[in-house]
């Protein structure tokens, strides 16, 4: 079975519908046919300012989160990346191998550095993709199951892969991206030219996995849209309708053109309306599960203990590797 490996940053209390449709979909689908490995990437959440009472609740928030929307940790490695510190171990040794240069052209550090300002922008920012690179290449992962705004790092990744290989010997195994076509990158609804984030600056345009139903039909019925009537999917033109379109695919399990269809001659409040309908309907069995989850904290740590010493396993057996590799004398 291939290996595959993912991660989501507990950066928040909850996911949104980004998370969900770009990647956490992808991740229970994928149980059935590979071996996946599934990280609360709480070192990765730590190059956003984080509040520590809450990123803990947010960590065991989010690994319920995973939970609830079927990922099983019997067939998954499900685990908490500070758990395990190989990741940041590897990290060291790949980001002795990255250029300044290349690692300045990653356009997450862009945007986010300039929404942080130079006080918040820091050096953990700055090499979140290695770190990310060495979760990946522990793993001798294969697939990456990430929505369209992680493409970046992937191709950052396998070029350090082929770097360390060609370096010192086969060593890594090359991954690539898993990147659904529809709802790949799903849109902020009050900005939809940028993309829905957690640690967007106004929650507005956000909607969250646990949100309150009306609060989650209230803001899709506040949606920005544009001054046409048509419901046509067009990107350039439309990225607000665009975007619900996407949305209401990917909840609804029904193609864009099936959609237009049904909506030709149609007006913009018609769709709203049935969009944020089908959110709430695919989103309500998924908070209940969560609140079940969530009443049992100490079965959650059980079953995130389980997972880092599945991890951990692993992991471990890789870096020693690396260390071989690079010359470093081991420890006897
Ligand atoms: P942050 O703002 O803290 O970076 P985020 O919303 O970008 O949070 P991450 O934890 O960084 O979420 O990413 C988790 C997964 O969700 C990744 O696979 C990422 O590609 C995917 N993802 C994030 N935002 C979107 C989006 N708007 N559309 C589709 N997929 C997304
Ligand atoms: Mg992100």
């Amino acid at each position: 079975r291939p290996i595959v490996f993912s991660g989501m940053q507990p950066s928040s209390a909850s996911l949104h519908l980004g998370n969900y449709l770009g990647a956490l979909v992808n991740w229970v689908a994928l149980q059935e046919t590979t071996d996946p490995v599934y990280c609360v990437v709480d070192l990765h959440a730590i190059t956003s300012q984080q509040d520590p009472e809450a990123l803990r609740a947010d960590t065991r928030a989010l690994a319920a989160q995973y939970l609830a929307a079927g990922v099983d940790p019997e067939r998954s490695t499900l685990f908490v990346q500070s758990h395990v510190p190989a990741h940041t171990e590897l990290a060291w040794v790949l980001g002795t191998m990255t250029g300044f240069g290349e690692a300045s052209r990653m356009t997450q550090f862009k945007d986010k550095s300039q929404r942080f300002g130079t006080e918040g922008t820091t050096v953990g920012l700055f090499t979140y993709p290695v770190l990310m690179a060495a979760d990946i290449l522990l793993y001798s992962t294969e697939l990456v199951p990430v929505g369209d705004d992680q493409r970046q790092h992937i191709e950052l990744t396998r070029d350090l892969a082929a770097r360390f290989n060609s370096r010192y010997g086969e060593t890594f195994v090359m991954p690539e991206g898993f990147i659904p076509e529809a709802s790949a990158r799903i849109y902020d609804l009050q900005d939809p030219t940028s993309k829905m984030s957690k640690s967007a600056a106004s929650d507005a345009g956000l909607i969250r996995l646990l949100d309150d139903p009306k609060i989650t039909a209230k803001k899709i019925k506040s949606a920005v849209t544009d001054t046409e009537r048509e419901i046509r999917y067009d990107v350039a033109a439309k990225p607000g309708i665009s975007n619900l379109l996407d949305i209401f695919a990917g909840v609804s399990e029904r193609t864009i053109p099936e959609i237009e269809a049904e909506y030709a001659g149609r007006g913009y409040g018609d769709l709203k309306k049935d969009l944020a309908e089908a959110v709430v309907e695919r989103l309500t069995p998924f908070r209940e599960r969560f609140t079940e989850l969530l009443a049992d904290p100490a079965e959650l740590d059980r079953i995130l203990a389980h997972g880092a010493e599945k991890a951990a396993e692993r992991a471990d057996r890789m870096l020693g590797t690396v260390y071989d590799r690079v010359g470093f004398l081991r420890p006897t």
